[in-house]
């Protein structure tokens, strides 16, 4: 039997992974289920999956947990400790999915035990992926990519050199506001910004999607993890989202990865890796389909694009620096104090206050100075706003 823990296992990609274990319970140990607020669907899974453990992040909801679960045997605990110690127990694969900056801890801990770590979480790579790579390697720990793209670019390079890669083409949907103008874009609500025309997923990376800022993140977690050049990591607009991604060799060959918009497609490769084994998602017809549709990525009306390549071009903590200005802009937008174009505009300017200090290239990067970025990052987006 496959020891597993689901981080997040009641978000979005936590209750895909869960559709999956459901299916073959008898292949696999279910150490540690987490999540939030939702209680109900923790103690639930829980018990369906006879975990071992079961975790809220919140210490508020403990009680509550224990009261779901009390008589089953099922350890409870609470609060970000309690996240990482169980990241800790000998498991043979973990899923990361909590979403934002909060995932890097109990991803990083499972690293140090050897564990492979299927890799929803795309913040860790952005804020720490040469750390993270560092701590994989140096323990022979497996990260397995799950953003849909990144599955797509590792599925699309087996048996292949990735000294023979010319360049890495990520899609983007496009998100609800893909045919806006600026003008239109002040004015984007929550509820349209909810919206997703393609993907089913958590309201962060879902208005991530509808500000492209998703896809800022996901072009600093290509090159993290593939260790490309910023210049051969290209994004190209497909509103359908077929077409996850392409992988052109320097032959000019194009290898592209297709299939339904499903995240269970690549939570099961990770799941499964390296072996492939039947899944329960919808297989593409291409006649229904009849065509692709393809546009050049605006980066005027989606500055996110722009900056993403400010932040690799300066390295060094200036990852961190975007995904917490990015996470806490998008706090505010959600809690109706900002509008849609200020979460750019907010963090492009908290990136030109910190970026003198950031490039720290020559300098060891530790995971404290990665939460100090972080931290002071979240502040700054505050005090701007404080300030308008
Ligand atoms: P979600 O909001 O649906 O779920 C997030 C999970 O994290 C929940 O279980 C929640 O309880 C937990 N969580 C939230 N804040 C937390 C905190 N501070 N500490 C501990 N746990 C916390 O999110 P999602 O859409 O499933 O996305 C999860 C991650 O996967 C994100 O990093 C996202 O970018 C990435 N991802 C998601 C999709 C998708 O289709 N949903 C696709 C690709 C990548
Ligand atoms: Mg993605």
């Amino acid at each position: 039997m496959k020891r597993i823990s689901i981080f997040g296992a009641t978000g979005s990609i936590g209750q895909s992974t869960i559709d999956l274990i459901k299916r073959d319970k008898a292949s696999y140990d279910v150490i540690a289920l987490t999540g939030g607020a939702n209680i109900a669907q923790l103690a639930q899974d829980s018990r369906d999956l006879s975990a071992d453990i079961a975790i809220t992040a919140y210490e508020e909801q403990l009680p509550a947990l224990r009261d779901a679960l009390s008589g089953t045997g099922i350890e409870v605990a609470a609060g970000q400790a309690a996240l990482v110690e169980a990241a800790a127990r000998p498991a043979d694969w973990i899923m990361s999915a909590i979403v934002g900056a909060a995932g890097l801890a109990p991803g990083f801990e499972a690293l140090k035990h050897g564990t492979s770590l299927a890799l929803a979480n795309k913040e860790s790579l952005v804020t720490a992926g040469p750390l993270l790579l560092a701590e994989a390697a140096k323990h022979k720990a497996r990260i397995l990519p799950v953003d849909s793209e990144h599955s797509a670019v590792f599925q699309a390079l087996v048996g292949e050199q990735i000294s023979e890669v010319e360049r890495v083409i990520i899609t983007a949907s496009g998100g609800p506001f893909r045919t806006w103008s600026a003008e239109q874009l002040k004015g984007a609500t929550l509820a349209q910004a909810c919206k997703h025309p393609s993907w089913d997923m958590g309201q962060r990376i879902t208005i991530d999607s509808a500000s492209m800022f998703n896809k800022a993140l996901e072009i600093i977690e290509t090159k993290e993890y593939f260790g490309l050049e910023p210049e051969e990591i290209e994004v190209i607009v497909h509103p359908g989202s077929y077409i996850h991604a392409l992988v052109g060799f320097k032959d000019g060959a194009l290898m592209a990865h297709m299939g339904v918009p499903d995240m269970r497609h690549a939570i099961g490769y990770a799941l499964h890796w390296p072996e492939r084994r039947a899944l329960p998602v919808e297989r593409l017809d291409l006649a229904k389909l009849g065509s692709l549709q393809f546009e050049a990525p605006d980066e005027v009306r989606f500055p996110a694009l722009r900056l993403a390549r400010e932040v690799m071009q300066t390295g060094g903590l200036a990852g961190a620096v975007f995904n917490a200005a990015k996470e806490t802009a998008l706090d505010l937008f959600i809690a109706g104090q900002v509008g849609f174009t200020d979460m750019a505009v907010m963090v492009e300017r908290v990136l030109a206050q910190m970026s003198p200090d950031l490039g720290h290239q020559d300098v060891q990067i530790t995971l404290d100075m990665v939460y100090q970025a972080d931290a002071e990052a979240r502040a700054r987006v505050l005090s701007l706003q404080a300030g308008a």
